[in-house]
Formats: structure tokens, C-alpha cells, sequence
């Protein structure tokens, strides 16, 4: 029972509608020959023949129609069945005389009853072949799924349509749909979960680090001599952390493909040079030079800021690592349609069997107790994972004791997408002459620690004011003036720093002010996350002095560019 495809199940509608037309064509026929009472045109002894072939037609019809491997009903208007076939008799687990005759309701699961109802109607309105799926009661009291396919039948001598429809049994389709359905309910509620935990552990590793490294930059500037090493060694192990956390969480997204990116246009050249810039202290420190070179200015291409910061910080950065004595070369070079930057080193080299495992996760070419680099070899992944992401691609050559050289190609972009393009937050280093504005800050920070890290870096610049609490700020706010606000974004009792900002940009008569997100929630799309919300700025934990001065030197240039405008 119920083994009949829906293929099958449109073959024998088929079949139906065809001896449905024979049928009613003799039935016409004869109904003509009685009502008028004529012979037909022809020899009478042609009329017994006739009705022997009409009989023979009709049993074969019959056959057909007891023995299809489908169930049929034959509805009357008011659904009391007027016929059943042998299958489906057999599919109800009950006996012709128990069906004939008798409401079909019965069999019907209680919330199909009404569907029911409504596709018979159906059928008999648009004169069409309709279908449904209904829940069905066997007589023993167990239930099964079938799809119904149903269709009016003329009657000849009658005003009353009939309705008959063929059934299959889909219980094992519905019951593989439902489980396909709860798995993809599982999954996604696994992907939420990971979700969440991942934003959870990024705030509860970052907030304790941002307290680490502020306080021993702190301590790195006020203690004496003999001490400042101590310090330089908290904040250089606390950065190892937060680069480990990063490299995690980052895999973890990926991995969950998780990882949203906000592609916009992007001029590479600019980037990578000021990548370069940025990590050429850490080269000099190594007694390496870090050079850059481009054959043009302005090369545009379609990318994620944070994801290439990643992946420059990734290769760069490995360069550096890997490299004793020497050079790092970085290059922007434009072919065709395509941007191409290379980062070659004279360093340790990889040798050739391991270069076909330097994607994998966690491969390290030296590994065990003794190995001499620091580093988790999620690296080269995520750099991969985030290139292929933007529809780029990667490639290494290497040769073992004289250097590596990487590879990334990006399509470039199309001349009319390119007016708008992205720059890069303002570094302190670009403009070294930077005096801090009069500026009055507003801090909601609920976190003890913090707060005290953000008053001793900013006191000696500007006037802070500390609140930890979104009431408490919505009143300071109300009562001062503010040219600044630094506002954490989770400030429990599921109220949020961007609520609050939503709140005080409401208030009338109040002036314009700088908002910044602060926040331990920080993975690499939050910037554009935080921006789109209404923040003009984003300070993920842990920060350091020269990240917050960064910050007031943003909110200073918009300001002034808001001054000059109105002149
Ligand atoms: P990590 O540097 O944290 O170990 P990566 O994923 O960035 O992880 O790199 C994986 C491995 O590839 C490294 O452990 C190292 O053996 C090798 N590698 C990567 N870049 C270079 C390079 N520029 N020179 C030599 N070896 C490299």
C-alpha cells in the first residue's frame, strides 16, 4: 500500500480522464437512443452489438479502476463516498460496505476536515483537476499522509457533478520533508548559538584584557626605568592574547560561514602603504627594511576594509616573522583586470612538502615544544578563507633558506562603481602636530576598570565625565553639554549603548555631538555594524592611549570640516 509515485499518480488521472470521456460518450450515446427512442442509423441488428461493447468497456473500466495502484473515491456533493476501488478501501484498513455510501469526514484527521471540504468545492467550482494534502484515519486509528488529486465527473442523466479522486500515500515523503525541517531548525539554532557564544567570549576575554594592556601602558610611561620592561612585557603578552582571541574567533566565523563582509570600493595602493607604514616599526625592530612600491596611485577593487587589514596583517606580518635578516618587498601592481600584491621576503623559506598544507588549519611548519615562532597557524586559513571570500585568489612560491613570496589577485573594479571609496580611519602618525580640542567628554562605561583606564589616559587632555548607567546618562546628558560620547555598548538590563545614542540625539535643543561605540563585542564587521546604526565611530576593547587619540582626532577633523562648510 501506498507504494505509488506521483508520477503514477498523473498517469492514472490520465487514464481516467480517458475512459471518463468513452464512458460518458457511450453513456451519452445510449442516453440519446432511450430518451428519443430511435434506432440508429443502420441495420437493427447493429444495436444488441453495441450494447455488448458498451458493457465491455464498462468492465473494463471497472478493472481499471478496482485495480489501479492508487486509491480512488468517488464523492458526491455532500463528500458521502458514491465509490472506492480495492486500494483504496485496502488504504483505510476497512471494508467496502463500511465506506459506501457513508461521510468520508470520519477518515479525515480533524484539522484537515475543513481543507477537504474546501478542495471538493474547488473542484466543482472551476470544473478543474485540483490537489490537496490531507491527514487520514485509518479504521484502525492510526494516521497517514496522502496527496489527493481530484477531478469533476459528468454524469449523464444527472445535474449532479460527482467528484473523483485518486490518492497516494505520502507518509514517508512528509515524514522525511519534517525531519528535514527540524534538522535545518537544529542547524540554524546551532549557527545562533555559536553566534552568540563567540560574541560572548570576545566580551569576556576582551574586557579583563583591555584593563591588562591599558594599565601597563599606564605603567609603561610612569614607571621608573628599572620597571617599564615589566610593563612593556604585560602589554606585549596581553597583545599576544587578543591577536590569539582574534585569529579564533575569526576561524570560528569563517568556518560557521558566518562571516558577513561589507564590500565597498577600496583604492589598495592607499592601504597597503599605510599597512606598510604601520608594521614598518615592528620590521625596523628586526633589523629588517619593509619597503612599498606601486606603479600608480589609485588601483580600486571591490573589498571588505577589515578583511584586507586581516589579510595585509596576516602576510605582512608572517614576513616580518619569518624573516632574519633581509627584506620584505610589497608591491601593488595593476594586469588587466585584475590587482595583484606581492609580499616577498628573504626569509627561512617553506620547504616543498609542506607548501600543499599551508592553508591548513592549525599546520605549522615547526611545531612541538621547542618551536621557535610564536603563532597558532590559523593565519595563512582565515587570510585564504577571506581573499576567496572577496572573490580573489592566492598563491605561494617558496624556496627553502631564501625567502617566500605571496601572491593575492583581486578583480578590479568597474570605472562607474568607483566614485565612492572607502578611506581609511586617520592615523595619529598622519598628522604628528595634533593638539587635543577643549574638548567634554561624556564615558558610560559600566565596567569599573575601564572606566578608570579611560579617565587616566584622557584626564590630562580633556574633561571627562564617568556614568555607568543608561539613566544616569540619559540626566548627565540632559544636564550638560557634551562635545564627545563614548558609549559601551552593553549595558545590561537589555538596554544597549545604541539605544541610548538613539535616546540622546533625540533630545531637543541640544548641539551636535561626536558618538562612539565602545565596545568588548568587537569582531571584524562591527565598525560598518556600529556605523549604519548612527555612530560616527567605533572603539572596539581592548584600546590603547594611541587608539582613543585617534578617536578625538576623527571627531576634531569633522568638526572642522563642519566649521569650514558653514563659513
Ligand atoms: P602561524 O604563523 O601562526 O604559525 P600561519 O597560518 O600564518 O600560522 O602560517 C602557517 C605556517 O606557514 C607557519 O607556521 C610557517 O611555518 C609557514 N609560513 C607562513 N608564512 C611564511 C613565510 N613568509 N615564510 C616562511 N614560512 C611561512
Amino acid at each position: 500500500m501506498g507504494n505509488a509515485s506521483n508520477s503514477d499518480l498523473h498517469t492514472v488521472i490520465s487514464a481516467q480522464t480517458a475512459l471518463q470521456k468513452l464512458n460518458t460518450q457511450n453513456g451519452k450515446a445510449q442516453a440519446s437512443l432511450d430518451t428519443h427512442n430511435i434506432s440508429p442509423p443502420g441495420h437493427a441488428s447493429q444495436l444488441p452489438r453495441s450494447n455488448e461493447m458498451l458493457e465491455l468497456s464498462r468492465s473494463e473500466y471497472r478493472q481499471l479502476f478496482e485495480h489501479a495502484p492508487v486509491g480512488y473515491f468517488v464523492f458526491c456533493q455532500n463528500t458521502i463516498v458514491h465509490d472506492a476501488n480495492l486500494m483504496g478501501i485496502d488504504m483505510l484498513l476497512t471494508a467496502r460496505r463500511r465506506v459506501l455510501h457513508k461521510p468520508f469526514l470520519p477518515y479525515i484527521s480533524s484539522e484537515d476536515q475543513h481543507l477537504f471540504m474546501q478542495h471538493i468545492e474547488h473542484v466543482i467550482d472551476t470544473g478543474d483537476i485540483q490537489a490537496c494534502d490531507l491527514e487520514l484515519i485509518r479504521n484502525d486509528g492510526t494516521t497517514f499522509y496522502v496527496e489527493m488529486q481530484s477531478m469533476p465527473l459528468e454524469r449523464a442523466n444527472s445535474d449532479e457533478v460527482l467528484v473523483r479522486s485518486a490518492i497516494i500515500d505520502i507518509t514517508v515523503r512528509r515524514h522525511m520533508e519534517e525531519e528535514l525541517i527540524a534538522e535545518r531548525e537544529k542547524a540554524l539554532q546551532a549557527a545562533r548559538f555559536m553566534n552568540e557564544f563567540l560574541a560572548n567570549m570576545s566580551h569576556e576575554i576582551r574586557t579583563p584584557l583591555a584593563g591588562v594592556i591599558g594599565f601597563a601602558e599606564v605603567l609603561e610611561e610612569e614607571l621608573p626605568d628599572e620597571h617599564r620592561e615589566i610593563a612593556q612585557l604585560i602589554a606585549s603578552g596581553g597583545n599576544r592574547l587578543l591577536h590569539t582571541l582574534n585569529s579564533v574567533l575569526d576561524f570560528a566565523k569563517l568556518k560557521a560561514h558566518n562571516h558577513k563582509l561589507m564590500q565597498t570600493p577600496i583604492n589598495i595602493v592607499e592601504r597597503v602603504q599605510k599597512h606598510c607604514k604601520m608594521l614598518s616599526v615592528l620590521a625596523k625592530q628586526q633589523g629588517l627594511t619593509l619597503s612599498f612600491k606601486s606603479d600608480r596611485d589609485v588601483v580600486l577593487a571591490l573589498l571588505d576594509p577589515s578583511s584586507l587589514n586581516r589579510i595585509l596583517d596576516n602576510l605582512i606580518g608572517n614576513a616580518i616573522k619569518y624573516t632574519h635578516e633581509g627584506s620584505v618587498d610589497v608591491t601593488v601592481h595593476m594586469e588587466d583586470d585584475q590587482v595583484e600584491i606581492r609580499i616577498q621576503d628573504t626569509g627561512i623559506g617553506i620547504k616543498k612538502d609542506f607548501l600543499s598544507q599551508i592553508y591548513e588549519p592549525f599546520r605549522q611548519e615547526y611545531m612541538g615544544d621547542d618551536r621557535p615562532y610564536e603563532g597558532v597557524g590559523l593565519g595563512l586559513t582565515i587570510t585564504k578563507r577571506l581573499v576567496n571570500l572577496m572573490n580573489g585568489e592566492i598563491e605561494v612560491e617558496s624556496t627553502y633558506g631564501e625567502g617566500s613570496c605571496f601572491t593575492v589577485r583581486f578583480p578590479l573594479l568597474k570605472e562607474k562603481m568607483s566614485k565612492e571609496i572607502t578611506r581609511d580611519p586617520v592615523k595619529p602618525t598622519d598628522s604628528p602636530d595634533f593638539v587635543v580640542p577643549k574638548y567634554r567628554m561624556l564615558v558610560v562605561e559600566d565596567n569599573l576598570e575601564t572606566q578608570l583606564l579611560v579617565k587616566r589616559l584622557l584626564k590630562p587632555h580633556l574633561e571627562v565625565v564617568l556614568i555607568d548607567s543608561f539613566d544616569a546618562a540619559l540626566v548627565a546628558f540632559n544636564n550638560g553639554t557634551f562635545d564627545l560620547v563614548l558609549l559601551d555598548i552593553n549595558l545590561g538590563e537589555k538596554r544597549t549603548g545604541t539605544d541610548l545614542l538613539h535616546k540622546l540625539r533625540a533630545l531637543p535643543d541640544k548641539p551636535a555631538f561626536y558618538a562612539v561605540a565602545f565596545t568588548a563585542y568587537a569582531l571584524p564587521t562591527d565598525r560598518s555594524h556600529f556605523l549604519t546604526q548612527g555612530f560616527d565611530d567605533y572603539l572596539p576593547k581592548p584600546f590603547t592611549r594611541s587608539d582613543l587619540m585617534e578617536v578625538l582626532q576623527r571627531a576634531s577633523l569633522l568638526q572642522n570640516a563642519g566649521v569650514e562648510e558653514n563659513e
